[in-house]
């Protein structure tokens, strides 16, 4: 063990950062080298078409090379050093009982995180050979093999054996799985990482502690025996995962016995965890957005492995219910924070979209499992939106700011994060961008298919015989792309290229969203320089040929800017476009805007957009420019002053990179979508200070942003929740001496489910000299919800007020808009 505890991270950051220059693309050679131990069994039924592996494709554009680069030296050891000075790895070696410790980190899952990190580092690994980070995954596999327990369990907070152990756990193994123990959710996590470890390195140290885990599975869960389903899926692909690589058909049964004890009885439980009927017999998506669709994909696995038409159905049925209800046009699904869960249909909110980072995740290994079932380039149609906008929006461009969700409109009240204490999405995306390579091709026999378009050179095994296959191309930012085709001798096999639905007036299938402005150009495909003769099959342009060496396809993509429209039902949405070119959703943010604000923006439905490349703003962006105009409030009446301006709009994955700001997709062409910038107030340009330090929360009160309702979650608003039967505070210091003689409030109030009640009492105080005097109100202080309370009282000269609150017994309180006059 000498020296694994010794191997401090700082050390590590610095061997990462020498390792930068270094031979970057080795990928072939790598390949060789390990492809000799890589175990992969033969597995009888699988998905008819195949994913070209990750190790294959080695990418090498201007768009996703640069942003698996940045994972690997910056977001993969960054994200490390969070794990290792949050206690991630010490709550590993507490249960190793190589270290002593009062408390371990906050949640049970957080053994997950160190698990999706070895992920990402091990297909980084494939793109930047690094010995360093090679030896230190080595290190900690070692340490995660110490805290496994002899008979094969692993999950640290029972293994540390904690004095006061958490409250998640239960008393003896696996007896809360079906809340929140999280225990077959971490065995989960551990097998797909230990399957992507082995495959990238060859090495079977990871892949022998998941093994041993899974085996203790095997031979403790099943119908007579422990009959639990998981609180928190991901253990049926994990499991699939580790059957496809040791042919042990237990892993796959095991897989299925989980889904299928789901809603049976004894196993009814809520929607939120998609209990609440047998899967088989679900048909819409409900409940935890990411819990629903890592099943969704488990579901297609094991459809996939046994041929079971019932579960086929089912997620059939429930794609279509995602697709043609509940999708952000970025691709994000599960708009409700409320249990992190799918809303009803069309209820799609933008500033408070929740579209979780990992949902979006979960949605990208959803489509593609579904395509590979199906061989439709509708569900690559899917996952390319999602990939693109609400995914890659899930970290910042310098790699270590994070969202958890992803909103479609923002005050400025939301920002990227250097670390959250769940920090699921943070190694989600980890792990997630390294395996992007892996998307780009699918393979059936000799029926190779082109899902993405991206500049990269992948060797590929058909049984007609070897080819490599290289991309030429600028996508996104151009539509022209250049397929050349190197078989090692002349070969007969269908080449499938995905026509994107964007470029045929189709954005996503069904009715959701649709573009109606104008037709797109046509598609065009040349080969070798002429027109070639082509049919349309699924989607795809299907080019069926002797191909020889040096073969050349031109694909010319129409990249005129397109106007989305959502379907009448989606009311956040009403008198709005999107713009979309290529295969990016546009916002307007407000650094490119005047004032910095673009909510008060109205551009008209057909004035003319110019799409102009600025190589310097955000790392290389093209951004939209056009014409429109905004409106402002004045004091003292209801007349706008209406100003044209040139709007600017940047793509959706890049904004939140230059301070907190307005942002919006869904741009008004109607003035009355639009919200006029408020004319400046005593209270809006007061500072705000308060019992409560969260800046982002103290500049909701005088935003001047009037909630629907007091639960009116997409407004920005203030809370002291948990805190209850309290005393609190919020204090306005004016920017100079007004008379003020009458202050409004609007509280926030989240009843029935929410923490958040009106108060038990408040008051206003004024300040004269130092002291805080109690103003001589008129009429008693209002408390009730859905409305402002006003208070008038006898005018006073000062240059603060404070307004003090006590807070109810059982409950929290809160304020959306406190006003002054
Ligand atoms: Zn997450």
């Amino acid at each position: 063990m000498a020296g694994i505890v010794s191997y401090r991270l700082p050390l590590f950051l610095k061997s990462v950062m020498m390792k930068k220059s270094i031979n970057r693309y080795c990928i072939t050679g790598l390949f060789i080298i390990v492809a000799n131990h890589l175990l992969h069994a033969q597995v009888k039924n699988d998905y008819p078409i195949q994913p070209v592996a990750f190790t294959q494709v080695k990418v090498m554009d201007n768009f996703w090379a640069p942003k698996i680069k940045v994972n690997a030296d910056i977001t993969i050891p960054y994200t490390l050093e969070q794990c290792r000075k949050t206690g991630r790895i010490d709550n590993f070696l507490v249960a190793a009982g190589r270290k002593k410790a009062d408390k371990l980190t906050e949640y049970t899952f957080d053994d997950t995180d160190v698990y999706k990190i070895i992920e990402g580092a091990s297909y980084g690994l494939q793109v930047t050979k690094n010995a360093g980070l090679e030896r230190y995954l080595d290190t900690l596999i070692a340490i995660i093999g110490d805290a496994q327990e002899k008979d094969g369990y692993l999950y640290t907070f029972r293994t540390a054996n904690m004095d006061k152990p958490h409250a998640w756990i239960g008393s003896r193994r696996w007896e809360k799985e079906e809340d929140l123990s999280h225990e077959l959710y971490n065995s989960g996590h551990l097998f797909e990482s230990a399957v992507a470890h082995h495959q990238a390195t060859g090495k079977r140290s990871l892949l022998d502690i998941a093994i041993k885990n899974a085996d203790l599975l095997v031979e403790t869960f099943g119908y007579g025996k422990e009959e639990r389903f998981p609180g928190h899926q991901i253990i049926e692909t994990g499991l699939t995962k580790l059957y496809r690589v040791t042919g042990t058909k237990a892993y796959l049964d095991l897989a299925k016995f989980f889904l299928d004890l789901r809603g049976t009885a004894g196993h009814l439980n809520h929607e939120y965890s998609q209990a609440h009927k047998k899967v088989i017999d679900q048909h819409e998506a409900v409940g935890h957005a990411v819990r629903a669709t890592y099943m969704y994909t488990g579901m297609a696995d094991v459809a996939a492995l046994t041929g079971n038409k019932q579960y086929l159905e089912a997620i059939d049925a429930i794609w279509k219910d995602v697709v043609e209800k509940k999708l952000y046009i970025t691709g994000g699904i599960g708009a409700t924070g409320a249990g992190e869960a799918f809303g009803k249909a069309y209820d799609l909110p933008n500033m408070s979209a929740y579209a979780e980072t990992c949902a979006a995740i979960a949605n990208v290994y959803w489509n593609s499992r579904m395509f590979l079932l199906h061989g439709d380039a509708k569900y690559i149609d899917v996952m390319e939106r999602t990939l693109y906008n609400g995914l890659l929006s899930g970290v910042s461009l310098s790699g270590d700011r994070f969202f958890y969700p992803n909103p479609l409109a923002s005050m400025g009240q939301h920002q990227r994060s250097a670390w959250f204490g769940c920090a699921c999405c943070i190694s989600n995306m980890t792990r997630f961008l390294p395996s992007m390579p892996g998307y780009v091709y699918g393979q059936n026999k000799n029926d190779l298919y082109v899902n993405l378009f991206v500049g990269s050179i992948s060797q590929i095994k058909l049984p007609a015989g070897n080819i490599s296959i290289t991309q030429n191309t600028n996508y996104p930012w151009e539509g022209k792309n250049e397929l050349v085709i190197n078989p090692a001798k002349a070969t007969k096999f269908s080449l499938h290229i995905r026509i994107p639905g964007w470029a045929v007036n189709q954005p996503v299938p069904g009715d959701l969203y649709v573009d109606k402005a104008q037709p797109s150009k046509a598609v065009t495909i040349l080969l070798n320089g002429d027109p070639v003769k082509y049919a349309i099959v699924k989607g795809y342009a299907v080019l069926d040929r002797n191909w020889k060496k040096g073969d050349k396809v031109s694909i010319d993509l129409p990249m005129d800017v397109k106007r989305i429209m959502a379907n009448d039902k989606v009311n956040d949405d009403k008198d709005r476009f999107a713009l979309q070119r290529g295969p990016l959703m546009y916002c307007l943010e407000g650094p490119d805007n005047a004032d910095g604000s673009v909510m008060n923006i109205v551009v008209k439905k057909d004035v003319p957009v110019q799409a102009v490349y600025h190589p310097g703003l955000l790392n290389g962006v093209v951004t939209l420019q056009m014409k429109g105009s905004a409106t402002k409030r004045q004091l003292n009446t209801d007349e706008l002053i209406k100003t044209q301006q040139d709007v600017v709009a940047i793509p959706y994955y890049s904004w939140a990179n230059r301070g907190p700001g307005e942002m919006e997709v869904w741009i008004p062409f109607e003035e009355s979508a639009a919200k006029p910038k408020p004319a400046p107030t005593i209270a809006s340009k007061s500072s705000v200070s308060g019992s409560i330090s969260n800046k982002r929360m103290l500049k909701g009160l005088n935003d001047q942003y009037d909630p629907k309702n007091s639960h009116d979650a997409s407004a920005t608003y203030l809370h002291w929740w948990p805190k209850k039967n309290s005393e609190e505070y919020v204090q306005y210091d004016f920017d100079k001496e007004y008379t003020v003689s009458q202050s409004s409030v609007y509280w926030f109030d989240d009843a029935p489910f929410g923490g958040c009640r009106i108060p038990a009492s408040w008051k206003l105080f004024y300040k004269e000299g130092d002291q805080w005097v109690p103003v001589k109100e008129k009429e008693s202080y209002a408390i009730s919800k859905n409305e402002y309370n006003t208070i008038h009282f006898e005018p006073v000269s000062t240059k603060a007020l404070k307004l003090v609150i006590q807070q109810p017994v059982d409950h929290s309180t809160g304020l959306h808009e406190w006003n002054v006059k």
